[in-house]
């Protein structure tokens, strides 16, 4: 039987690389058990303390991780982690079980979890039944390990691999180890998903909604992944293999010379300054781009510091990791967006209820009023912080007024509280909202007197604009952030913010492609805020635009009846204004220093570009 050599499906995130896959498969619903004869019973221990071993050295792995971090609780957390596997009275409890019972490991260890779980929540109380959780997911992962499953695979290995799942989950993004992973490619998933975002953000190559990937994938395959056109090529040729290579170095060459213009600010031919920010999902971001190029952090979703956790971040812990965002962006702004959880972003340590239409429940700003303290020791990490830096503050999920108006009496109250205590905080701290709820579209004449600027957050408006799921393949088609409708959504916000004198920004991933940043540009946004490895595109396009040219782009926009004629018209629009060749971008680059080495070095370690 032939084998399909190439795959199409949705493009996530730019760039071209070749590897080999690691596959990994989700955790089956029943654990295994089958038999075993004697002699194989010392095959099965040695297993169970292999995998021990294993699960141990990766809890280390990570311990060092969080300590490097300064966050020591996490790092005791880990450090007991490793203590439980390796109570020998559990492992004794295991092995009597494989020698009398006769059973596999995985069997064994299922037994042990489900014991240590009904002892401990079969007393009364929650703080016990968290203990019982505590003390069973040490062994989850010793079973997963056993199983060569799920997201620990994520992070186990030291080839560098492109990794192959049915889905890329926040949580197990955040899990993500970035110097081993090429690029990510997956069954299921949407292009606006939050995985998807912080795929883009890693910047690795990215493609989603690859029908059956799995079942057409080998451990340890060769393939090519095009994250701009969402293809993957499985087995290359020597002929798919030269030609993937004469294609990166164009594009590598492509990327050095934007590269080398990035830290130009984005101003256009006729004097206008667009600022173009960085959007951060986690202090590791801070050695993957030159903050040199950014005119600040235009959105720092502060839900993913809290996901690298084991549990919710003291207001000191908080303080401090803000504090050491301030010194890494020299002074620049930084816009701190509050805790966005709920819908597909879950806190491990966080029980959310279940939900029947999540993204239509109890998500950011939601959670956190209701749940105030949450909220009030964010704020009072945050403010504390501003005595440091550039604080913004930003809230999510706005729906009406008076989230906004019970959001400043907090902040006011928290003001006086911190002062009292003697803590020094910046007189001036914006507050903004962002917009991706459609009713905060329609109201906001009405909000905008309240707050000092406003950030569209087009990931979440286009869905609940379109009602389209941005995390359901099936609707992925209709899930188009070029719909006539967003386009006038997006219009009227820069509208009511320009009129009323404040400052409006888009912060959602459509900003991150040029012509988007253009036509952002033409319908009077001033800020942009984008994944680092999209600024100097941005700034590239700007730069080469003025502001007529750019609101032309707009007028054009605003005349089509649909998303391809928005497409189209943008397409036009670049051939017209933008498009050059990499011959011509190389041409205007200050004379470089050679960089044939690393480009033979990036092409040995299989490097993505
Ligand atoms: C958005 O919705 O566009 C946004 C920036 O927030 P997030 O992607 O984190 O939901
Ligand atoms: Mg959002």
């Amino acid at each position: 039987m032939t084998r399909q050599r190439n795959i199409n499906g949705i493009s996530v995130a730019p760039g071209l690389t070749m590897g080999p896959v690691h596959v990994v498969r989700a955790a089956p619903d029943v654990i295994p058990s089958w038999s075993i004869p004697e002699d194989q019973v010392l095959t099965e221990v040695r297993r169970v303390h292999d995998a021990v071993e294993g699960v141990c050295e990766e809890l280390e792995r990570r311990r060092q991780v969080v300590a490097e971090q300064a966050n020591e609780s996490d790092a005791n957390i880990l450090a007991v982690h490793a203590m439980i596997v390796r109570d020998p009275s559990a492992i004794t409890e295991i092995e009597k079980r494989i020698r009398e019972d006769r059973l596999n490991a995985e069997a064994c260890v299922q037994a042990l979890i489900e014991r240590l779980e009904s002892s401990l929540s079969s007393l009364d109380g929650e703080s016990i039944r968290g203990y019982a959780a505590d003390a069973s997911d040490p062994w989850r992962a010793v079973l997963e390990e056993l199983m060569q499953t799920e997201k620990r695979d994520f992070v186990a290995g030291d080839e560098r691999v492109i990794l192959a799942a049915s889905q890329l989950t926040p949580q197990v993004a955040t899990m993500l180890d970035r110097d081993r992973v090429l690029a990510v490619i997956c069954e299921t998933g949407g292009r606006f998903s939050h995985g998807a975002v912080l795929a883009r953000s890693f910047g690795f190559p990215c493609v989603v909604g690859l029908p059956n990937l799995l079942g057409r994938l080998e451990q340890g395959m060769r393939v090519i992944v095009r994250g701009d056109q969402g293809t993957v090529q499985l087995l290359p040729t020597e002929d798919d293999i030269d030609a993937f290579l004469v294609e990166r170095s164009r594009l590598q060459a492509r990327a050095e010379a934007l590269s080398t213009q990035a830290e130009l600010p984005a101003e256009t031919p006729n004097g206008h300054v667009l600022e173009v920010m960085a959007n951060i999902e986690s202090i590791h971001d801070f050695g993957t781009f030159n903050v040199e190029h950014t005119d600040g952090v235009g959105l720092l979703r502060t839900e993913f510091l809290y996901m690298e956790r084991a549990q919710f971040p003291s207001e000191e812990e908080q303080y401090r990791l803000y504090r050491r965002v301030f010194k890494n962006m020299g002074g620049r702004p930084v816009t701190l967006r509050t805790l966005d959880i709920g819908g597909d972003k879950q806190l491990p340590y966080f029980n959310m209820p279940k939900e029947a239409n999540p993204a239509l429940g109890w998500r950011g700003i939601r959670v956190t009023l209701r749940w105030k303290d949450l909220l009030r020791v964010q704020l009072r990490a945050a403010l504390r912080a501003s005595a440091h830096g550039d604080l913004r503050l930003m809230f999510p999920m706005i729906t009406t007024l008076d989230e906004i108006l019970e959001i400043k009496e907090t902040i006011k109250d928290l003001r006086v509280q911190l002062l009292e205590q003697g803590y020094e905080i910046a007189e001036d701290v914006s507050i903004g909202i962002m917009i991706e709820v459609p009713a905060a579209v329609f109201s906001l004449k009405q909000m905008i007197e309240e707050v000092d600027f406003v950030s569209v957050g087009t990931n979440d408006l286009v869905q609940y604009l379109l009602a389209a799921d941005r995390d359901n393949p099936f609707v992925g088609d209709l899930y188009d952030p070029h719909q006539p409708a967003v386009i006038e959504a997006l219009s009227q916000v820069a509208k009511v913010a320009k009129a009323a004198g404040k400052s409006c920004s888009v912060c959602g991933e459509m900003a991150g492609d040029h012509m988007n940043a253009l036509l952002l540009m033409g319908m009077g946004y001033d800020a942009l805020s984008v994944a680092p490895n999209f600024i100097s595109e941005v700034k590239y396009a700007v730069r080469r635009t003025t502001t007529q040219a750019a609101e032309e782009i707009f007028r054009e926009v605003a005349l089509e009846r649909s998303g391809a004629g928005v497409r189209q018209a943008l397409q036009e629009a670049a051939a017209r204004l933008m498009e050059v060749t990499t011959a011509e971008l190389i041409q205007e680059r200050p004379p470089l220093g050679s960089s044939s080495g690393d480009q033979k070095r990036q092409e040995k370690e299989g490097g993505a570009l």
